[in-house]
């Protein structure tokens, strides 16, 4: 019902956990937000006037191994995806995230814990109608071996990731995620992973000081470290599809359109976002009526708030 509607949280979300890859115990604190403010992120251990970021593509910075976000004051909050990706497929358009830390913390390296906090504090619909982007032309990123794209389809997302890894584990994998009809759930409950061999690398980038295999699922040759190895088949590439997902939604709202890519990641989304919006005429805002909806009966899988 009302799934063209905006929507924020119903009550207030609390979580606490510790930041991947800076290792600090942090408070998260989630709060509704009035329509057309966005998602916005507050840090509360920085000074008012300084401390409010807005989730936006624009204020991505050097999004390595994670989606770091940065204001004119160079104040910086980082690791947002998974819980963007929870806004996204349950269907949030305004909230406040408050964090006491530059870090979101990682939870179970997962979107799971976001999704049940969002759900057990309820959705509510805002009176103004929610602002879809629809891709009017294709456009491409290339860059070596890489490459995303985005192009136009009618009133749905789809994701079609490839993921290409050596690694025998691991290996060539893709999968095609259509939101109107997928299994969000095996999306929201795939982790984060990593290579063992890379783990020294990664540390002394000063990176992953609070990685675990209670947050990540470390890969040595063909063997999972993780002692109940992986939550289903497809965990390494569904990980990959939250993560663009979290990342289309700094867009600022949810897009119409067909994403294609091979070994993407945070920095290739964001140059694909980058070029995406530096011409107008790549695409426009549609608004969807009450009366255009046809899904109600459509057997959309609940709680898919996002599409009409
Ligand atoms: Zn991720």
């Amino acid at each position: 019902m009302h799934q063209n509607f905006q929507k924020t949280i119903k009550e207030a979300i609390q979580l606490e956990g510790v930041g991947l890859h800076n290792g600090i115990k942090t408070n998260l604190s989630i709060e509704p937000g009035v329509a057309n403010s966005g998602i916005v992120f507050k840090r509360t251990d920085i000074e008012k006037g300084k401390n409010i970021i807005e989730a936006n593509y624009q204020n991505v910075s050097s999004p390595i191994l994670c989606t770091k976000i940065k204001n004119s004051h160079g104040v910086t909050v980082s690791t947002i995806e998974h819980l963007m990706a929870a806004f996204y497929g349950e269907g949030i358009d305004n909230a406040i995230v408050e964090v006491d830390s530059p870090e979101i913390p990682i939870m179970d390296g997962s979107a799971f814990d976001f999704v049940e906090a969002i759900r057990s504090a309820g959705i509510q619909n805002q009176k103004h109608l929610k602002k879809f982007i629809k891709v009017l032309k294709k456009v491409e990123i290339k860059e070596g071996n890489k490459h995303i794209s985005i192009e136009p389809l009618a009133n749905d997302l789809i994701i079609d990731f490839e993921v290409v890894y050596e690694n025998p584990l691991i290996r060539t994998r893709r999968k095609t995620f259509k939101l109107s009809t997928g299994d969000l759930t095996s999306i929201y409950n795939s982790r984060t992973f990593c290579l063992y061999e890379d783990i020294d690398q990664i540390k002394s980038q000063g990176l992953a000081k609070g990685g675990s295999l209670d947050n990540a699922i470390v890969v040595k040759a063909n063997k999972i470290l993780n002692d109940d190895g992986l939550r289903h088949r497809d965990e390494f590439v569904n990980h990959k599809i939250l993560d663009c997902m979290g990342d289309l939604m700094l867009l600022g709202s949810r897009v119409f359109g067909h994403v294609k890519t091979s070994q993407g990641g945070h920095q290739l989304t964001n140059k694909l976002l980058r070029e995406f919006f530096s011409d107008k005429t790549n695409w426009e805002f549609q608004i969807l009526e009450e009366k255009e909806k046809t899904h109600k009966d459509s057997g959309y899988p609940s709680p898919i708030a996002v599409i009409a």
